[in-house]
């Protein structure tokens, strides 16, 4: 039994003022035992975020990390130590906005990956097709490249200790959302896919739907037998709504 996971993605918002009324109101939320939560505040706010939800079951991630995992010369990176040191258990690896936006490509994001594993976090691994390339049948095709990428560098044990994110770029922040049919599909293949080295390892992983999740659509996306839970944008900002999604996965 998968137990579900609901993040966060705050991306680049947020005041110092704006975050702490955020971690205010998150604490409010009643949050199902049955539901594992993170929020991924930027970089910036890490520290505030972590010491704001001490005592609280909601962990703490990064967006982001350096391709190195330890310090030295690379000006404006945090490395997975830093962000390990700072408090965050989480980290991000090849979001759709870094790969079409900064021009990351599978390489660097299994760098990213293998980094945020040695440093005891557990990366979220975020795969996902284009609009054209849905458009034109390529999506399990584009899914399968993103993971073999990792899983050729890390290997299957290490999704272990890591999640996957399904993450349709059509639907990022656009207000469409994958059917739950659309998804569920992508989500089995990702699953064959790890299951075809490791079946053991495969069940056990979780793979989160992101993508214009709202209050209203996740429980229906949550009830497809391969989505183990949500990576939330928009919706993550506003404590009340991110508790219903939260409650949601729960049930
Ligand atoms: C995201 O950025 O990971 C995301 C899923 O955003 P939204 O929920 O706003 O579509």
């Amino acid at each position: 039994m998968r137990r579900p996971l609901v993040a966060g993605n705050w991306k680049m918002n947020g005041t110092r003022a704006s975050v702490a009324e955020l971690i205010e109101a998150l604490r409010q939320q009643e949050i199902p035992a049955a539901v594992e939560v993170a929020v991924f505040p930027s970089s910036l706010h890490l520290m505030q975020v972590v010491s704001g939800l001490d005592g609280s079951v909601i962990a703490v991630g990064a967006q982001d990390c350096a391709v190195d995992a330890g310090f030295g010369a690379l000006t404006g990176e945090e490395s997975a130590s830093q962000l390990a040191d700072a408090g965050s258990s989480w980290v991000l690896v090849g979001h759709s906005e870094r790969r079409l936006i900064l021009g990351e490509s599978d390489e660097v994001v299994s760098k990213k990956f293998v980094a945020a594993l040695a440093c005891g976090m557990a990366p979220v691994l975020c795969l996902g097709e284009t609009l054209e390339q849905r458009q034109a049948g390529q999506t399990l095709e584009i899914v399968e490249r993103q993971l073999a990428c990792v899983l050729a560098d890390a290997g299957v044990e290490a999704f272990a200790r890591a999640v996957v994110a399904y993450e349709p770029v059509w639907a990022i922040g656009t207000g469409l959302t994958a059917t739950p049919q659309q998804a569920q599909e992508v989500h089995a293949a990702i699953r064959g896919q790890l299951s075809r080295q490791d079946q053991r390892i495969a069940e056990g992983v979780r793979i989160l739907y992101g993508g214009s999740v709202k209050a209203e659509n996740s429980a229906e996306l949550f009830g497809m037998p391969d989505i183990d839970g949500g990576l939330i944008g928009g919706a993550s900002l506003k404590a009340n709504d991110f508790g219903a999604i939260c409650r949601a996965a729960g049930n």
